[in-house]
Protein backbone atom coordinates (compact mmCIF):
# COMPACT_ATOMS: atom_id res chain seq x y z
CA UNK A 1 0.00 0.00 0.00
CA UNK A 2 1.21 3.38 -1.21
CA UNK A 3 0.99 6.66 0.74
CA UNK A 4 -0.97 8.22 -1.86
CA UNK A 5 -3.96 5.98 -1.62
CA UNK A 6 -4.40 7.68 2.07
CA UNK A 7 -4.30 11.20 -0.04
CA UNK A 8 -6.87 10.07 -2.23
CA UNK A 9 -9.26 9.07 0.70
CA UNK A 10 -8.64 12.18 2.39
CA UNK A 11 -10.03 13.97 -1.31
CA UNK A 12 -13.03 11.31 -1.33
CA UNK A 13 -14.22 12.03 2.36
CA UNK A 14 -13.54 15.49 2.31
CA UNK A 15 -16.38 17.28 4.31
CA UNK A 16 -18.47 13.75 5.48
CA UNK A 17 -16.20 12.11 7.90
CA UNK A 18 -12.96 14.03 8.06
CA UNK A 19 -11.33 16.92 10.39
CA UNK A 20 -12.33 15.27 13.67
CA UNK A 21 -11.37 17.64 16.28
CA UNK A 22 -7.77 16.95 17.99
CA UNK A 23 -8.47 18.04 21.95
CA UNK A 24 -5.65 18.60 23.98
CA UNK A 25 -6.94 16.86 27.01
CA UNK A 26 -5.05 19.13 29.96
CA UNK A 27 -6.59 17.40 32.76
CA UNK A 28 -5.76 13.77 32.15
CA UNK A 29 -2.07 15.21 30.41
CA UNK A 30 -1.50 16.76 33.88
CA UNK A 31 -2.63 13.18 35.77
CA UNK A 32 -0.04 11.15 33.33
CA UNK A 33 2.33 13.54 33.50
CA UNK A 34 2.47 14.12 29.47
CA UNK A 35 1.29 16.12 26.83
CA UNK A 36 -1.49 14.17 25.89
CA UNK A 37 -3.91 14.27 22.70
CA UNK A 38 -7.35 12.86 21.57
CA UNK A 39 -8.53 12.47 18.18
CA UNK A 40 -11.96 12.37 18.60
CA UNK A 41 -13.60 9.85 16.59
CA UNK A 42 -16.51 9.82 18.77
CA UNK A 43 -17.61 12.56 17.11
CA UNK A 44 -18.19 11.35 13.77
CA UNK A 45 -21.87 11.01 12.29
CA UNK A 46 -22.27 7.12 13.16
CA UNK A 47 -20.45 7.62 16.43
CA UNK A 48 -17.31 5.87 15.45
CA UNK A 49 -14.27 6.33 13.01
CA UNK A 50 -15.15 3.39 10.36
CA UNK A 51 -17.22 5.82 8.28
CA UNK A 52 -13.46 6.87 6.46
CA UNK A 53 -12.98 3.62 5.75
CA UNK A 54 -16.63 2.21 4.23
CA UNK A 55 -17.24 5.99 2.42
CA UNK A 56 -13.55 5.70 0.80
CA UNK A 57 -14.42 2.04 -0.27
CA UNK A 58 -18.03 2.56 -1.73
CA UNK A 59 -16.74 5.79 -3.64
CA UNK A 60 -13.74 3.40 -5.24
CA UNK A 61 -17.23 1.20 -6.55
CA UNK A 62 -17.64 1.27 -10.46
CA UNK A 63 -20.59 2.82 -11.55
CA UNK A 64 -23.84 0.71 -12.19
CA UNK A 65 -22.81 -1.10 -8.86
CA UNK A 66 -26.04 -3.23 -7.69
CA UNK A 67 -25.46 -2.44 -3.77
CA UNK A 68 -23.14 -3.25 -1.10
CA UNK A 69 -23.02 -6.33 1.55
CA UNK A 70 -21.44 -6.93 4.99
CA UNK A 71 -21.69 -9.13 7.78
CA UNK A 72 -21.09 -6.74 10.93
CA UNK A 73 -23.37 -5.69 13.67
CA UNK A 74 -21.31 -2.95 14.99
CA UNK A 75 -19.22 -0.11 13.71
CA UNK A 76 -19.01 -1.51 10.36
CA UNK A 77 -22.27 -2.42 9.71
CA UNK A 78 -23.67 1.17 10.73
CA UNK A 79 -20.78 3.35 8.67
CA UNK A 80 -21.67 0.86 5.45
CA UNK A 81 -24.84 1.27 6.08
CA UNK A 82 -24.56 4.90 6.26
CA UNK A 83 -21.95 5.59 3.17
CA UNK A 84 -24.20 3.09 1.45
CA UNK A 85 -27.56 5.38 2.07
CA UNK A 86 -25.38 8.39 1.22
CA UNK A 87 -24.47 7.15 -2.14
CA UNK A 88 -27.88 5.98 -3.04
CA UNK A 89 -26.97 2.10 -3.22
CA UNK A 90 -28.56 -0.78 -1.44
CA UNK A 91 -27.03 -2.06 1.49
CA UNK A 92 -28.14 -5.55 2.84
CA UNK A 93 -26.29 -6.52 6.39
CA UNK A 94 -26.53 -9.92 7.23
CA UNK A 95 -26.42 -11.33 11.16
CA UNK A 96 -27.31 -14.11 13.14
CA UNK A 97 -31.04 -14.55 15.13
CA UNK A 98 -28.73 -14.04 18.10
CA UNK A 99 -27.92 -10.46 17.17
CA UNK A 100 -30.16 -8.12 19.90
CA UNK A 101 -33.38 -6.21 18.25
CA UNK A 102 -31.80 -3.02 19.47
CA UNK A 103 -29.00 -2.83 17.05
CA UNK A 104 -31.28 -4.66 14.45
CA UNK A 105 -33.19 -1.24 14.55
CA UNK A 106 -30.11 0.82 14.64
CA UNK A 107 -29.24 -0.96 10.91
CA UNK A 108 -32.89 -0.74 9.72
CA UNK A 109 -33.04 3.20 10.96
CA UNK A 110 -30.25 3.92 8.21
CA UNK A 111 -32.17 1.98 5.53
CA UNK A 112 -30.15 -0.93 5.18
CA UNK A 113 -31.70 -4.43 4.54
CA UNK A 114 -31.12 -6.80 7.18
CA UNK A 115 -30.98 -10.29 6.88
CA UNK A 116 -31.54 -12.62 9.86
CA UNK A 117 -29.60 -15.75 9.41
CA UNK A 118 -28.30 -19.22 11.38
CA UNK A 119 -27.38 -18.83 15.00
CA UNK A 120 -23.47 -17.58 14.70
CA UNK A 121 -21.81 -14.57 12.50
CA UNK A 122 -20.35 -17.36 10.47
CA UNK A 123 -23.84 -18.81 9.40
CA UNK A 124 -24.31 -15.36 8.59
CA UNK A 125 -20.79 -15.24 6.23
CA UNK A 126 -22.18 -17.99 4.83
CA UNK A 127 -25.74 -16.16 3.50
CA UNK A 128 -23.77 -12.91 3.00
CA UNK A 129 -21.33 -15.05 0.20
CA UNK A 130 -24.78 -16.17 -1.40
CA UNK A 131 -26.34 -13.22 -1.56
CA UNK A 132 -23.46 -11.49 -2.98
CA UNK A 133 -23.22 -13.53 -5.80
CA UNK A 134 -26.75 -14.18 -6.60
CA UNK A 135 -27.62 -10.52 -6.08
CA UNK A 136 -24.49 -9.01 -7.74
CA UNK A 137 -23.74 -7.26 -4.55
CA UNK A 138 -19.95 -6.20 -3.38
CA UNK A 139 -19.10 -7.31 0.22
CA UNK A 140 -17.37 -4.50 1.67
CA UNK A 141 -14.74 -5.88 4.64
CA UNK A 142 -14.44 -3.93 8.12
CA UNK A 143 -10.34 -4.23 8.09
CA UNK A 144 -8.79 -6.21 5.37
CA UNK A 145 -9.27 -4.22 1.91
CA UNK A 146 -6.79 -1.39 0.82
CA UNK A 147 -9.84 1.06 0.18
CA UNK A 148 -10.87 0.56 3.66
CA UNK A 149 -6.87 0.63 5.21
CA UNK A 150 -6.60 3.60 3.00
CA UNK A 151 -9.57 5.54 4.58
CA UNK A 152 -9.14 4.90 8.18
CA UNK A 153 -4.88 6.33 7.45
CA UNK A 154 -6.65 9.72 6.83
CA UNK A 155 -6.84 9.42 10.72
CA UNK A 156 -3.33 9.47 10.99
CA UNK A 157 -2.95 12.15 8.05
CA UNK A 158 -4.88 14.75 9.88
CA UNK A 159 -3.25 14.00 13.30
CA UNK A 160 0.74 14.44 12.18
CA UNK A 161 -0.52 17.29 9.95
CA UNK A 162 -1.44 19.27 12.93
CA UNK A 163 0.88 17.61 15.32
CA UNK A 164 4.22 16.92 13.57
CA UNK A 165 6.31 16.41 16.55
CA UNK A 166 4.54 13.78 18.49
CA UNK A 167 6.77 10.80 20.36
CA UNK A 168 3.94 7.92 20.05
CA UNK A 169 0.27 7.46 19.06
CA UNK A 170 -1.90 4.49 20.72
CA UNK A 171 -4.36 3.10 18.04
CA UNK A 172 -7.20 0.49 19.51
CA UNK A 173 -6.09 -2.38 17.50
CA UNK A 174 -8.60 -5.53 16.15
CA UNK A 175 -8.31 -6.59 12.96
CA UNK A 176 -5.58 -3.77 12.26
CA UNK A 177 -7.40 -1.94 9.75
CA UNK A 178 -7.37 1.44 11.63
CA UNK A 179 -3.83 0.50 12.80
CA UNK A 180 -2.47 -0.20 9.14
CA UNK A 181 -3.48 2.82 7.59
CA UNK A 182 -3.09 5.33 10.44
CA UNK A 183 0.62 3.68 10.58
CA UNK A 184 1.92 4.02 7.26
CA UNK A 185 0.29 7.67 7.34
CA UNK A 186 2.17 8.42 10.44
CA UNK A 187 5.18 7.16 9.50
CA UNK A 188 5.28 8.66 6.25
CA UNK A 189 5.01 12.20 7.57
CA UNK A 190 7.34 11.44 10.79
CA UNK A 191 9.82 8.29 10.25
CA UNK A 192 10.54 8.51 13.70
CA UNK A 193 7.21 8.41 15.16
CA UNK A 194 6.56 5.30 17.94
CA UNK A 195 2.94 3.71 16.58
CA UNK A 196 1.72 1.19 19.63
CA UNK A 197 -1.32 -1.36 18.75
CA UNK A 198 -3.53 -1.35 21.59
CA UNK A 199 -5.81 -4.38 22.90
CA UNK A 200 -7.37 -6.21 25.24
CA UNK A 201 -5.56 -8.89 26.99
CA UNK A 202 -8.31 -11.47 26.53
CA UNK A 203 -8.76 -12.60 22.88
CA UNK A 204 -6.22 -10.72 21.03
CA UNK A 205 -6.24 -11.32 17.55
CA UNK A 206 -2.82 -9.08 16.01
CA UNK A 207 -1.26 -9.25 19.22
CA UNK A 208 -1.07 -13.62 18.82
CA UNK A 209 -0.76 -13.51 15.17
CA UNK A 210 2.11 -11.36 15.20
CA UNK A 211 3.63 -13.33 18.08
CA UNK A 212 3.25 -16.49 15.62
CA UNK A 213 4.14 -14.29 12.90
CA UNK A 214 0.83 -15.55 10.97
CA UNK A 215 -2.61 -14.64 11.28
CA UNK A 216 -3.78 -17.58 13.83
CA UNK A 217 -7.14 -18.15 14.97
CA UNK A 218 -8.56 -16.78 18.62
CA UNK A 219 -11.46 -16.96 21.09
CA UNK A 220 -13.97 -14.87 21.37
CA UNK A 221 -14.73 -13.76 24.92
CA UNK A 222 -17.02 -10.73 26.15
CA UNK A 223 -15.31 -7.83 26.87
CA UNK A 224 -15.87 -4.26 27.53
CA UNK A 225 -13.80 -3.56 24.66
CA UNK A 226 -16.56 -5.37 22.43
CA UNK A 227 -15.06 -3.52 19.58
CA UNK A 228 -11.75 -5.07 19.41
CA UNK A 229 -13.36 -8.45 19.21
CA UNK A 230 -12.86 -11.22 15.94
CA UNK A 231 -10.25 -12.89 14.02
CA UNK A 232 -7.75 -11.77 11.54
CA UNK A 233 -9.72 -14.29 8.82
CA UNK A 234 -7.54 -17.01 7.31
CA UNK A 235 -6.90 -15.58 3.94
CA UNK A 236 -5.54 -12.33 5.82
CA UNK A 237 -4.03 -10.27 2.72
CA UNK A 238 -3.52 -6.45 3.77
CA UNK A 239 -3.73 -5.64 7.25
CA UNK A 240 -1.32 -8.30 9.04
CA UNK A 241 1.62 -8.02 6.78
CA UNK A 242 0.85 -3.80 7.39
CA UNK A 243 0.57 -4.18 11.38
CA UNK A 244 3.94 -6.79 11.12
CA UNK A 245 5.67 -4.23 8.94
CA UNK A 246 4.94 -0.85 10.40
CA UNK A 247 3.99 -0.96 14.42
CA UNK A 248 6.20 -0.39 16.96
CA UNK A 249 4.59 -3.01 18.99
CA UNK A 250 0.99 -4.15 20.51
CA UNK A 251 0.41 -3.39 24.33
CA UNK A 252 -2.19 -5.46 26.71
CA UNK A 253 -5.05 -4.08 29.08
CA UNK A 254 -6.96 -5.75 31.14
CA UNK A 255 -10.71 -5.46 31.78
CA UNK A 256 -9.99 -3.55 35.00
CA UNK A 257 -7.62 -1.50 33.02
CA UNK A 258 -10.85 -0.61 30.19
CA UNK A 259 -12.69 -0.01 33.09
CA UNK A 260 -10.75 2.59 34.99
CA UNK A 261 -9.96 4.58 31.72
CA UNK A 262 -13.24 4.63 30.73
CA UNK A 263 -14.22 6.06 34.23
CA UNK A 264 -10.78 8.85 33.53
CA UNK A 265 -12.56 9.79 30.31
CA UNK A 266 -15.94 10.76 31.60
CA UNK A 267 -14.76 12.45 35.07
CA UNK A 268 -11.82 14.26 33.63
CA UNK A 269 -12.74 15.20 30.01
CA UNK A 270 -16.72 14.43 29.85
CA UNK A 271 -16.32 12.36 27.28
CA UNK A 272 -18.58 9.07 26.45
CA UNK A 273 -16.49 6.43 25.06
CA UNK A 274 -16.82 2.57 24.24
CA UNK A 275 -13.87 0.62 26.06
CA UNK A 276 -12.43 -0.26 22.65
CA UNK A 277 -11.82 3.36 22.61
CA UNK A 278 -10.47 3.79 26.06
CA UNK A 279 -7.53 1.26 25.58
CA UNK A 280 -5.22 3.75 24.76
CA UNK A 281 -5.58 5.70 28.01
CA UNK A 282 -5.45 2.59 29.98
CA UNK A 283 -2.02 1.38 28.27
CA UNK A 284 -0.75 4.94 29.77
CA UNK A 285 -2.60 5.12 33.02
CA UNK A 286 -0.81 1.60 33.29
CA UNK A 287 2.56 2.44 32.51
CA UNK A 288 3.09 0.40 29.52
CA UNK A 289 4.03 3.31 26.93
CA UNK A 290 7.28 4.04 27.02
CA UNK A 291 8.71 7.67 26.73
CA UNK A 292 7.83 10.65 28.11
CA UNK A 293 6.69 12.75 25.37
CA UNK A 294 3.82 14.42 23.55
CA UNK A 295 1.44 11.21 22.58
CA UNK A 296 -2.17 10.67 20.68
CA UNK A 297 -4.98 8.62 21.23
CA UNK A 298 -7.57 7.68 18.88
CA UNK A 299 -11.05 8.25 20.73
CA UNK A 300 -12.39 5.29 17.99
CA UNK A 301 -15.94 4.95 19.30
CA UNK A 302 -19.22 6.14 21.36
CA UNK A 303 -21.52 3.45 20.68
CA UNK A 304 -21.71 1.81 24.20
CA UNK A 305 -24.90 0.24 25.87
CA UNK A 306 -25.61 3.68 28.04
CA UNK A 307 -27.04 1.01 30.86
CA UNK A 308 -23.56 -0.63 30.77
CA UNK A 309 -21.98 3.09 30.41
CA UNK A 310 -23.76 4.50 33.44
CA UNK A 311 -22.31 1.28 35.55
CA UNK A 312 -18.99 1.78 34.83
CA UNK A 313 -18.78 5.66 35.84
CA UNK A 314 -20.96 4.71 38.72
CA UNK A 315 -18.19 2.21 39.96
CA UNK A 316 -20.42 -0.85 39.82
CA UNK A 317 -19.50 -4.48 39.58
CA UNK A 318 -19.66 -5.78 35.19
CA UNK A 319 -21.04 -9.65 34.55
CA UNK A 320 -19.26 -9.88 31.33
CA UNK A 321 -20.40 -13.91 30.01
CA UNK A 322 -17.76 -15.40 31.74
CA UNK A 323 -15.97 -12.83 33.93
CA UNK A 324 -16.64 -10.42 36.27
CA UNK A 325 -15.52 -6.39 36.36
CA UNK A 326 -14.57 -5.38 40.15
CA UNK A 327 -16.36 -2.65 40.62
CA UNK A 328 -14.35 0.76 41.92
CA UNK A 329 -15.32 4.25 42.21
CA UNK A 330 -12.61 6.07 40.13
CA UNK A 331 -9.94 7.20 42.07
CA UNK A 332 -7.75 9.85 40.11
C1 LIG B 1 -13.40 -1.46 14.47
C2 LIG B 1 -13.03 -0.71 15.70
C3 LIG B 1 -11.70 -0.69 16.19
C4 LIG B 1 -10.57 -1.51 15.59
O1 LIG B 1 -10.37 -1.33 14.22
P1 LIG B 1 -9.60 -2.43 13.35
O2 LIG B 1 -9.40 -1.82 12.03
O3 LIG B 1 -10.49 -3.66 13.29
O4 LIG B 1 -8.34 -2.77 14.08
C5 LIG B 1 -11.44 0.10 17.30
N1 LIG B 1 -12.41 0.81 17.93
C6 LIG B 1 -13.68 0.81 17.49
C7 LIG B 1 -14.68 1.62 18.22
C8 LIG B 1 -14.05 0.06 16.36
O5 LIG B 1 -15.32 0.06 15.94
Amino acid sequence: MEMAEVLAAAQRIRGRADATPLLKSEALGARLGRELWLKMELMQPIGAFKLRGALNAIAGLPEGTAGVICCSTGNHGRAVAWAAREAGLRAVVCMSRLVPEAKVAAIRALGAEVQIHGASQDEAGVEAQRLEEAEGLVQIPPFDHPAVIAGQGTIGLEILTALPHLEALLVPLSGGGLAAGVALAAKTLNPGIKVWGVSMDRGAAMHESLAAGHPVPVTEVASLADSLGGGLGAQNRYSFALCRDLLDGTILVTEAQIYRAMQALYVEERLVTEGAAAVGIAALQSGQVPGTGPVATILTGRNTDMDLFSRVVSGQDIALEDYTVKGARYEP
